[in-house]
């Protein structure tokens, strides 16, 4: 389903991703983990268009589609959809108006039906009526962020859902919201591509579908199954790249 080909990016003229490699199949279940700093955001941002990241060499295709020069809306538009590390403030924009306006532009939902399934799903991600008219995420708690942003998938649910650190500084009853949504999008036919430092988010989903793929410096050094978030846990990074000889 997505094929990431040889990726090389920049920021801002810094080299960040340096050849990476990935793919992912249908109703596959991916795990990105890596330092920080190591090209896990840039990697996710990359995918899903942001424009500040250019791609210097290499090809990201999407159901054998060369999606590499889409605008971020056309990829949402075949199915892909990234939860960000750090949602941001949208001040003056409510959440009803926005989640209604990506509905119509992603899914050609009119407003009214998108008003409707708003209001079916808001609470799965635990949200009372009265958050539709607040400004997106303008004095939420980090909870209540990723789950905006785990409500976003809800609503379009994508082919590709692609979370980045959905589980970073989240209380732990959203944690368990959080990763039971995923989860149910995962059984519905959704690929995950998911980036996370640990591996609690992923204790009710069966192991041995899990692949996942070690980040350092811009490149994928390691891929395996889920014994490696074990052994990142228990080990550190440090270590598994002195072992591995990633550390040339
Ligand atoms: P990770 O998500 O693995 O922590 P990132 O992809 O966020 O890593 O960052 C990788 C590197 O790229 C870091 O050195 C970071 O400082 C740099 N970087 C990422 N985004 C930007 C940006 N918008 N402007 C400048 N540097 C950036
Ligand atoms: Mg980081
Ligand atoms: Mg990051």
């Amino acid at each position: 389903m997505l094929k990431v080909e040889d990726l090389n990016v920049t920021v801002e003229g810094k080299d960040i991703l340096k050849g990476v490699n990935l793919e992912v199949g249908r109703k596959e279940f991916h795990v990105i983990m890596g330092p920080n700093g190591s090209g896990k955001s840039t990697l996710a941002l990359t995918i899903a268009g942001h424009p500040k990241y250019t791609v210097k060499n290499g090809k990201i295709y999407f159901e054998g589609e060369d999606i590499t020069a889409l605008s971020p809306n056309e990829r949402a538009k075949r199915g892909i959809f990234l939860a960000f590390q750090h949602p941001e403030e949208v001040e003056g924009v409510k959440i009803v108006e926005f989640l209604q306006t990506v509905l119509n532009k992603v899914k050609g939902v009119d407003l009214a039906e998108a008003y409707e399934m708003i209001m079916e799903k808001l609470k799965d991600v635990w949200f009372r009526e009265d958050m539709l008219a607040r400004y997106i995420n303008v004095g939420f708690s980090g909870g209540e962020r990723k789950r905006f942003e785990i409500l976003q998938a809800l609503l379009l649910e994508p082919k590709l859902l692609i979370l980045d650190e959905p589980d970073s500084g989240v209380d732990i009853d959203s944690l368990s919201v959080i990763s039971k949504k995923i989860e149910e999008l995962y059984e519905k036919g959704t690929s995950v591509l998911l980036i996370t430092h640990y591996g609690r988010i992923l204790q009710h989903l069966d192991p041995s579908i899990l692949r996942v793929h070690i980040v350092k410096d811009g490149k994928i050094v390691m891929s395996g199954g889920a014994e490696l978030i074990g052994e990142i846990e228990e080990r550190g990074f440090q270590k598994i790249f002195e072992e591995c000889g990633c550390d040339e």
